[in-house]
Protein backbone atom coordinates (compact mmCIF):
# COMPACT_ATOMS: atom_id res chain seq x y z
CA UNK A 1 0.00 0.00 0.00
CA UNK A 2 1.11 3.72 -0.71
CA UNK A 3 1.00 6.02 1.98
CA UNK A 4 -0.08 9.13 0.74
CA UNK A 5 1.98 11.49 3.57
CA UNK A 6 4.76 10.00 2.95
CA UNK A 7 7.26 11.11 0.70
CA UNK A 8 9.52 7.84 0.19
CA UNK A 9 6.59 6.78 -1.24
CA UNK A 10 6.02 9.53 -4.11
CA UNK A 11 9.61 9.31 -4.82
CA UNK A 12 9.38 5.66 -5.22
CA UNK A 13 6.04 5.82 -7.77
CA UNK A 14 7.24 8.94 -9.71
CA UNK A 15 5.17 11.22 -8.31
CA UNK A 16 8.66 13.49 -7.22
CA UNK A 17 11.25 13.44 -9.02
CA UNK A 18 14.76 11.73 -8.33
CA UNK A 19 17.85 11.25 -9.88
CA UNK A 20 16.87 7.32 -10.61
CA UNK A 21 19.52 4.82 -11.26
CA UNK A 22 17.27 2.12 -11.17
CA UNK A 23 13.50 1.26 -11.27
CA UNK A 24 11.60 -1.72 -11.43
CA UNK A 25 7.99 -2.98 -10.75
CA UNK A 26 9.34 -3.53 -7.38
CA UNK A 27 11.74 -0.99 -6.36
CA UNK A 28 13.38 2.46 -7.38
CA UNK A 29 17.15 3.27 -6.71
CA UNK A 30 17.77 7.29 -6.69
CA UNK A 31 20.79 9.39 -5.08
CA UNK A 32 20.21 10.45 -2.13
CA UNK A 33 19.70 14.16 -1.91
CA UNK A 34 22.54 15.24 1.02
CA UNK A 35 25.26 12.37 -0.22
CA UNK A 36 27.52 11.20 2.50
CA UNK A 37 29.98 10.24 -0.47
CA UNK A 38 30.03 10.52 -4.51
CA UNK A 39 27.37 7.81 -5.56
CA UNK A 40 25.15 7.57 -2.10
CA UNK A 41 22.45 6.01 -3.45
CA UNK A 42 19.12 4.49 -1.71
CA UNK A 43 17.27 1.77 -2.40
CA UNK A 44 13.21 2.35 -2.12
CA UNK A 45 10.38 -0.62 -2.06
CA UNK A 46 7.68 1.03 -4.25
CA UNK A 47 5.05 -0.63 -1.83
CA UNK A 48 5.29 1.15 1.78
CA UNK A 49 6.61 -0.84 4.51
CA UNK A 50 8.22 1.79 7.58
CA UNK A 51 10.97 -0.43 8.23
CA UNK A 52 12.55 -3.34 7.81
CA UNK A 53 9.99 -4.86 10.64
CA UNK A 54 7.37 -4.04 8.26
CA UNK A 55 9.22 -5.06 4.93
CA UNK A 56 7.56 -8.53 3.59
CA UNK A 57 9.91 -11.22 2.90
CA UNK A 58 10.09 -11.36 -0.79
CA UNK A 59 10.95 -7.43 -0.26
CA UNK A 60 13.78 -8.41 1.72
CA UNK A 61 15.41 -11.20 -0.13
CA UNK A 62 14.88 -9.31 -3.56
CA UNK A 63 16.23 -6.00 -1.94
CA UNK A 64 19.49 -7.55 -1.04
CA UNK A 65 19.91 -9.61 -4.69
CA UNK A 66 19.40 -6.00 -6.00
CA UNK A 67 22.39 -4.45 -3.66
CA UNK A 68 24.56 -6.84 -4.90
CA UNK A 69 23.35 -5.57 -8.46
CA UNK A 70 23.81 -2.41 -7.99
CA UNK A 71 27.38 -2.23 -5.98
CA UNK A 72 28.69 -4.06 -9.09
CA UNK A 73 27.25 -1.23 -10.95
CA UNK A 74 28.66 1.47 -8.49
CA UNK A 75 32.17 -0.36 -8.17
CA UNK A 76 32.45 -0.61 -12.12
CA UNK A 77 31.38 2.49 -13.04
CA UNK A 78 32.56 4.81 -9.97
CA UNK A 79 35.70 3.13 -9.57
CA UNK A 80 34.68 3.30 -5.71
CA UNK A 81 37.20 1.72 -3.03
CA UNK A 82 34.69 -0.02 -1.32
CA UNK A 83 30.99 0.07 -0.22
CA UNK A 84 29.07 0.26 2.96
CA UNK A 85 25.80 -1.37 3.05
CA UNK A 86 23.88 0.99 5.79
CA UNK A 87 19.67 0.66 6.89
CA UNK A 88 18.79 2.31 9.78
CA UNK A 89 15.17 1.29 11.77
CA UNK A 90 14.30 3.54 14.60
CA UNK A 91 14.65 6.93 15.38
CA UNK A 92 17.26 5.54 17.86
CA UNK A 93 19.18 4.05 14.74
CA UNK A 94 19.22 7.18 12.96
CA UNK A 95 16.38 6.48 10.84
CA UNK A 96 14.67 10.03 9.86
CA UNK A 97 12.18 8.94 6.63
CA UNK A 98 9.60 6.25 8.02
CA UNK A 99 9.80 3.93 4.56
CA UNK A 100 12.39 1.35 4.35
CA UNK A 101 15.24 2.17 2.42
CA UNK A 102 18.74 0.46 1.88
CA UNK A 103 21.72 3.00 1.94
CA UNK A 104 24.52 2.08 -0.72
CA UNK A 105 27.34 3.93 0.09
CA UNK A 106 30.88 4.00 -1.87
CA UNK A 107 33.81 4.48 -0.09
CA UNK A 108 37.03 6.35 -1.70
CA UNK A 109 40.06 6.41 0.28
CA UNK A 110 40.49 9.43 2.13
CA UNK A 111 36.62 10.60 1.52
CA UNK A 112 36.54 12.02 5.22
CA UNK A 113 33.66 9.74 6.04
CA UNK A 114 33.03 8.51 9.67
CA UNK A 115 30.62 5.12 9.46
CA UNK A 116 30.82 2.93 12.56
CA UNK A 117 30.37 2.45 15.50
CA UNK A 118 32.96 2.37 18.68
CA UNK A 119 34.06 -1.09 19.92
CA UNK A 120 33.75 -1.94 23.74
CA UNK A 121 35.08 -4.94 25.57
CA UNK A 122 32.43 -7.29 26.96
CA UNK A 123 33.26 -10.30 29.22
CA UNK A 124 32.30 -13.95 28.67
CA UNK A 125 29.83 -14.21 30.83
CA UNK A 126 27.83 -11.04 29.36
CA UNK A 127 28.27 -12.21 25.31
CA UNK A 128 26.54 -15.69 27.26
CA UNK A 129 23.68 -13.94 28.90
CA UNK A 130 23.14 -11.86 25.39
CA UNK A 131 23.51 -15.08 22.63
CA UNK A 132 20.82 -17.05 26.07
CA UNK A 133 18.52 -13.77 25.36
CA UNK A 134 18.56 -14.08 21.84
CA UNK A 135 18.36 -17.26 20.98
CA UNK A 136 16.65 -18.99 23.27
P1 LIG B 1 17.85 7.66 7.26
O1 LIG B 1 18.53 8.63 8.19
O2 LIG B 1 16.35 7.65 7.47
O3 LIG B 1 18.45 6.30 7.25
O4 LIG B 1 18.15 8.22 5.82
C1 LIG B 1 17.31 9.11 5.13
C2 LIG B 1 18.10 9.58 3.93
O5 LIG B 1 17.18 10.10 2.99
C3 LIG B 1 19.11 10.70 4.25
O6 LIG B 1 20.38 10.27 3.83
C4 LIG B 1 18.58 11.88 3.45
O7 LIG B 1 19.62 12.64 2.90
C5 LIG B 1 17.73 11.22 2.37
N1 LIG B 1 16.61 12.01 1.91
C6 LIG B 1 15.68 12.64 2.69
N2 LIG B 1 14.76 13.26 1.91
C7 LIG B 1 15.11 13.01 0.62
C8 LIG B 1 14.54 13.39 -0.63
O8 LIG B 1 13.53 14.08 -0.72
N3 LIG B 1 15.17 12.93 -1.75
C9 LIG B 1 16.30 12.17 -1.69
N4 LIG B 1 16.85 11.77 -2.85
N5 LIG B 1 16.87 11.79 -0.52
C10 LIG B 1 16.29 12.21 0.62
ZN1 LIG C 1 6.22 5.19 2.03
Amino acid sequence: MKKTDCIFCKIANGEIPSKTLYEDEEFRVILDVNPATRGHALILPKEHADDLYELSEGQASQVMLLAKKMAAQMKEKLHCDGLNLIQNNGETAGQTVKHFHLHLIPRYENDGQQLGWKPSEAAQEELEAVRAQIAE
